[in-house]
């Protein structure tokens, strides 16, 4: 579909399209005044160490508190706000709340780290940099807590501009995580130039139904895990729903993992700080 639209603003469109193109431009409207009326919250998720289950970090995950539509999750607002650059302010005031809300539960001396995602455009804009920095500045964060997710086809858009774009951020004490690793058209070469940190192993990967001794799906992981360890980088299990996925990337070396088995995204005020058994994950 924005394949279609034309950057000079022209944009083709196709008859049956008129339904959801008014309700597209009703949605970027509403997200232009959500920016300025406080609608968007941030949702935590846990990250956990893949063998002792203890709390290592957290993932911003963005929602909109929509008037009239309810909580809207970012699959239904994130696409429309990358297409009308409304993505770059959404942007910072994620990056502004995550490391807010760190840095309160930095005081109280917890270890972990706080992951926030960032999109394609707003991982080319030049304002990238000042934004980080000033989030870092304003809450007092320890820049070595904060974790910059991206995906591979970010970084593969422009891969000399990424480099050099995350050469300046690491050069602020940040760490990267390259996100949905194995979706993308991953090349080895890149993991090898770029300066990535953490490499998150997609959930297609975690969840495969046969993951039987000698089952393609257990090599993948495998070899997914001795990679990103041979290139000094952690790894992150995503998606983790079952005890046997747990065991099984803990088996195979994987580092964390996150995923409903262990905590649901949540407001900051359901986050649950003690070592969990299954049993207790989600009272607060
Ligand atoms: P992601 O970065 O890969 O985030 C993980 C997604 O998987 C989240 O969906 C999370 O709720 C979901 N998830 C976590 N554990 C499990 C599990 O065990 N099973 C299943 N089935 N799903 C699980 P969510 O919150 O709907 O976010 C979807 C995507 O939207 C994110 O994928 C990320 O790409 C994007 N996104 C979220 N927040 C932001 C943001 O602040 N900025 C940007 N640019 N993108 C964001
Ligand atoms: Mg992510
Ligand atoms: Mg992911
Ligand atoms: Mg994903």
């Amino acid at each position: 579909r924005a394949k279609n639209e034309g950057k000079n603003g022209v944009r083709i469109f196709r008859p049956t399209m008129g339904e959801e193109t008014t309700q597209r431009v009703g949605l970027e409207r509403d997200l232009r005044l959500a920016l300025a009326q406080d609608e968007l919250v941030l949702h935590y998720q846990g990250q956990f160490d893949a063998r002792s289950q203890m709390l290592v970090g957290f993932e911003a995950l963005v929602r909109w508190q929509h008037p009239t539509q309810g909580l809207l999750s970012p699959g239904k607002f994130i696409q429309v706000a990358e297409e009308n650059e409304l993505i770059v302010p959404l942007g910072e005031w994620v990056l502004r709340e995550a490391c807010r809300q760190a840095a309160l539960w930095e005081a109280n001396s917890r270890d972990f780290t706080m992951s926030v995602n960032v999109s394609a455009l707003q991982f080319e804009h030049s304002g990238l940099l000042n934004a980080v920095q000033q989030a870092l500045a304003s809450s007092g964060l320890d820049p070595q807590r904060l974790v910059l997710e991206l995906t591979e086809s970010v970084v593969l858009r422009n891969p000399e501009v990424a480099a050099l774009q995350l050469t300046r951020l690491k050069d602020l004490g940040i760490r990267v995580a390259l996100d949905d690793f194995g979706t993308g058209q991953s090349s080895l070469s890149l993991l090898r130039t770029l300066p990535i940190d953490v490499l998150k192993i997609d959930r297609s990967f975690v969840q495969d139904e046969n993951i039987a001794e000698g089952s393609s799906a257990r090599m993948l992981l495998n070899v997914m895990i001795t990679l990103a360890h041979g290139l000094n980088m952690l790894v992150t299990g995503e998606g983790v729903e079952t005890p046997e996925q747990q065991a099984l990337l803990d088996e195979l070396g994987c580092d964390n993992i996150q995923g409903f088995l262990l905590g649901q995204p949540g407001p900051p005020e359901d986050i649950c700080w003690t070592p969990l058994n299954h049993t207790n994950r989600h009272e607060h």
